[in-house]
């Protein structure tokens, strides 16, 4: 499984980067910015994303910002397969999540993060082993 991680904070990106490192070494991300270009240029060698866990409150350029340029990007570079997106947020806004869902990721997960909680969510999304 190809992942970003699109975080700033360290903590929470180092606890993702630990729950999900078995599973293929992440690539990290400090802001939304970064992130679009991450996924730009992974699109662009022909290695799109598998997943990207995209943190909602960022400097420079918020997560769902972010997830609209990303859906842009591949529209245009039309990918076997758009990235699952899971969006994460300390905020527990009910609004928060419904636009969110709007703006077409795959999973909202509010932090702190439960690692069993998110390996579920990869389980039933099929990108990790079901066993
Ligand atoms: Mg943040």
């Amino acid at each position: 499984m190809k992942t970003l991680i699109v975080e700033d904070e360290f903590t929470s990106r180092a606890l993702l980067r630990e729950m999900l490192k078995r599973y293929g070494a992440p690539q990290v991300a400090m802001n939304g910015r970064e992130g679009v270009e991450a996924v730009r240029a992974a699109l662009e060698a022909g290695e799109p994303f598998d997943l990207i866990c995209l943190d909602i409150m960022m400097p420079e350029l918020d997560g769902q910002e972010a997830l609209r340029q990303i859906r842009q990007i591949e529209e245009e570079m039309r990918p076997a397969k758009r990235a699952r997106v899971i969006m994460t947020t300390a905020l527990a806004d009910r609004d928060t999540v419904v636009e969110s869902i709007n703006s077409q990721c795959d999973y909202f997960l509010v932090k702190p993060i439960d690692g069993r909680v998110l390996l579920d969510e990869l389980r039933r999304l099929d990108l990790i082993p079901r066993s």
